[in-house]
This record gives C-alpha cells, sequence and structure tokens, in this order.
C-alpha cells in the first residue's frame, strides 16, 4: 500500500527522522492557516506548496512550488487543488489533487551550499536482504543515475537477523563524503530510518531528496513510502493510512469481493482461477492478437458470487469486447463453476459482449454441456489453443 508525503513524514517523526515540516491543507484558506502555523512554530516566511499524490515527479509537473508570501501561499494552492497532474509516473491521463503539503521552505534563502542526497531502502529478494541504497546525485531521477552512472549508487546489504550495524551507518555517511556535525547527523538519520522501515513493515522508503542545509542538518523533505500489504493487519494505524481516492476504483471494488484484480489497457477481459494461469491466459490472449484488459484470478474457491462478481467487474470496463473464462477444475468443481457463470449471466441480464469459457479438470465435460445447452451466448471450448482461436474469431466479428 502507497502512502502520502505528508504521512510518510509523520512516521519519520516518530522515529527521530528529521523532517522539513509541514501541515496538510484541502482548501486554499486551510493552506494560509497553515502557512500561518508553520511561521509561528519553524519560524519561516516562505513556504513550498506540494500536491500529495501518489506518485513522484511532482516537481517537474508543476505540483511543487515556492510561495514567498500569504497572498501566493493561497494563489498556488488554489492551483494545485483540483489540478490534473502530470507525471512520469502517474501515465498520460495524470491524476487528480485533493490535498496540498504546506511545508516550510528549507532552502534557506540566500543558503549558498544546501546539498541533495539520494536514500532508499528496499528488499532485495534475490540476496534475501535489506538493501539501503545512497548517492550523491539527490534532487535527480534516480532511474537516470542508475543508467548513466551507475557507480554513483552506493549499496549496502543489511542482514534482517543481524539488523543494521553501526559500521554500516558510517560506511554510508562517508560514501556521501560527509564530516563533523553533518556525519553525526546522517548516521542517525540512517538508524533511525532503517528503524522505522523495519517497524513498520514497510516495502520500500525513499527519501528524495535528504537535505544538508548550510548549518550542518540533515532532513527528509520528500518521502515515497510503500508498505506490505500483508502485514498491516498487525499494523492499524498505518492502515487507516489508505487513501482510495488514490486507487484505480475498479480495483477498490475488487479488492471488498476478496478478487485479485488489476486493471489493464486491452479488450479482452479475463476471468481465471490462478494467479500462474492468468499469466499464462493473458499471454495466450495477446498470442492470438487480442490485449488482454485486466488481470483477475478469482482464487481456488470460485463459486456463484465470485464469478458474478469478477462478471460485474469486467463489464464496467468499457473498452472490454470479448471476455475469456479460463478456470482449472482443481479444488472446485467444473460443473460448479459452470453453473455459475450461467446464473451470473442471467443475473446481470444485458451482457453485450461474447464470452469464451474454458474449462479443465473435474467434471469438465458435465461443465461444457451445462455451458452449450443453457441457450445463451457463450462459447466453450475444451484446449486453451482452441479458446484462443474463439477470441481470435469473436474480436473479428466485433471489428
Ligand atoms: P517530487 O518531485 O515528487 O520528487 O517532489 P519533492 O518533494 O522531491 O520536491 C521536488 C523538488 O522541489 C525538490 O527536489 C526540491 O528541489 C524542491 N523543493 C522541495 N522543498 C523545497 C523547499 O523547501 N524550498 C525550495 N526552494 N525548493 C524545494
Ligand atoms: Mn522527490
Amino acid at each position: 500500500m502507497n502512502i502520502h508525503e505528508y504521512q510518510a513524514k509523520d512516521i519519520l517523526k516518530r522515529y527521530g527522522v528529521r523532517v522539513q515540516e509541514g501541515i496538510v491543507a484541502e482548501t486554499p484558506e486551510q493552506a494560509v492557516e497553515a502557512a500561518k502555523r508553520l511561521t509561528e512554530e519553524t519560524g519561516t516566511g516562505w513556504h513550498v506548496i506540494k500536491a500529495q499524490i501518489h506518485a513522484g515527479g511532482r516537481g517537474k509537473g508543476g505540483g511543487v512550488k515556492l510561495a514567498k508570501n500569504l497572498e501566493q501561499v493561497k494563489e498556488i494552492a488554489g492551483q494545485i487543488i483540483g489540478m490534473q497532474l502530470v507525471t512520469h509516473q502517474t501515465g498520460p491521463e495524470g491524476k487528480k489533487v485533493h490535498k496540498v503539503l504546506v511545508a516550510q521552505d528549507v532552502y534557506y534563502p540566500g543558503d549558498s551550499e544546501p546539498k541533495e542526497y539520494y536514500l532508499s531502502i528496499l528488499l532485495d529478494r534475490a540476496k534475501g536482504m535489506n538493501v539501503i541504497m545512497a548517492s550523491t546525485e539527490g534532487g535527480m531521477d534516480i532511474e537516470e543515475v542508475a543508467e548513466h552512472t551507475p557507480d554513483k549508487i552506493f549499496k549496502e546489504w543489511i542482514d534482517p537477523a543481524v539488523g543494521l550495524q553501526g559500521f554500516q551507518a558510517r560506511k554510508i555517511a562517508f560514501a556521501f563524503g560527509l564530516e563533523g556535525e553533518a556525519f553525526k547527523e546522517m548516521v542517525k538519520f540512517v538508524t533511525n530510518l532503517y528503524k522505522a522501515y523495519v517497524d513498520t513493515d514497510a516495502s520500500m522508503f525513499e527519501i528524495n531528496p535528504v537535505l544538508k542545509t548550510s548549518d550542518n542538518k540533515i532532513l527528509a523533505v520528500d518521502g515515497k513510502v510503500d508498505l506490505d500489504d500483508n502485514a498491516l493487519f498487525r499494523h492499524k494505524d498505518l492502515a487507516e493510512m489508505r487513501d482510495i481516492l488514490e486507487e484505480d476504483p475498479l480495483e477498490v471494488e475488487a479488492s471488498k469481493s476478496n478478487l485479485n484484480y488489476v486493471k489493464l489497457d486491452g479488450n479482452v477481459g479475463c476471468m481465471v482461477n490462478g494467479a500462474g494461469l492468468a499469466m499464462a491466459t493473458m499471454d495466450i490472449i495477446k498470442l492470438s492478437g487480442g490485449e488482454p484488459a485486466n488481470f483477475l484470478d478469482v482464487g481456488g474457491g470460485a463459486n456463484a458470487q465470485t464469478v458474478e462478481a469478477g462478471f460485474r467487474l469486467i463489464l464496467q470496463d468499457p473498452n472490454v469486447k470479448a471476455i475469456l473464462i479460463n478456470i482449472f477444475g482443481g479444488i472446485v468443481r467444473c460443473d460448479r463453476v459452470a453453473n455459475g457463470v450461467v446464473e451470473a449471466y442471467k443475473n446481470i441480464g444485458d451482457i453485450r459482449v461474447p464470452i469464451i469459457v474454458r474449462l479443465q479438470g473435474t467434471n469438465a465435460e458435465e461443465g461444457a454441456r451445462i455451458i452449450d445447452e443453457s441457450g445463451l451466448k457463450v462459447y466453450s471450448a475444451v484446449a486453451l489453443k482452441e479458446a484462443a482461436q474463439k477470441v481470435k474469431d469473436v474480436l473479428a466479428e466485433v471489428a
């Protein structure tokens, strides 16, 4: 689960990680109030107004702007709230901004030597260890640094059984070329950051930039945090940070029915049991000239209700021109799924798109018979290749 920058900073503060202070606002008026309070608390006169969306690259897209007085705070907050912000991570349609973070300007006016660094922590699955990535090229697109100057990314692996050792935190501070007070501050920063990462069961922390001010303070200017969904049950407070406005509405609906659904851009809706079979089905759709409209794993115990919920989801996507149902009857019996399909079809009523059903495994023949005798516009197939051919045929018909 992704969270917003302001929520990530709240977590960091709890662990003693210094951050660029800020207050979240949903209207220009609230933004002005926030700015006044920040001036009282931090002494800052200038503020940065930062769009809160679940995507990076906001600065380049016009979602991060400096305000030098309260009028500008109001004006800029008014521009950013409600805008459709497009960044390299949002896709061309962008994301609507509902909130801004009004933050203290930490690049002090006249500060000749603010230095930006990059720090992230994530799980290296191949090594079975967490890895801290550090770079002096902060504020930049890290993918670009990785491509053009990979030697500028320093990596330190952390054995989860032992945890982050003092010497490792110092190695990172050395890699940044720091000394004196800033060195000590960075060691503390990295140590607390790592503790926050482990305690929250995160799968990624990315702080870009980490800032060193001219008076040698180290602080997080940005914060991108991804939490492990499977661990949220033991972090009720973090689970509440979920912002469903940031998620695809169809995916939100799917999660309510316990369906594993990912929306894609193609024209063939697919409903499959098992993630591996779902991937194979998407491949076969592509091979037959279609493009999958979604990934949908209805799980091992598919019944009439799950099949119907899956159907409804797929049908809400206007791009869908055909549906391929591919079920392997292992735990679930094919006749039961077939009955589920027929029942769902009747319940939903007006289904405009052709449906190809491939049932294999326990009671497959019985399942195919139920489909064929239902009198509905459903085609049954036995082999995967045959199913793909039928998808091709129906797509050619609608084209
Ligand atoms: P991102 O573009 O989504 O990664 O958002 P960031 O939070 O990283 O902000 C983008 C850029 O805005 C940073 O790299 C900084 O250069 C700039 N920025 C952020 N905070 C401040 C600030 O307090 N003062 C000034 N002058 N610039 C800032
Ligand atoms: Mn950033």
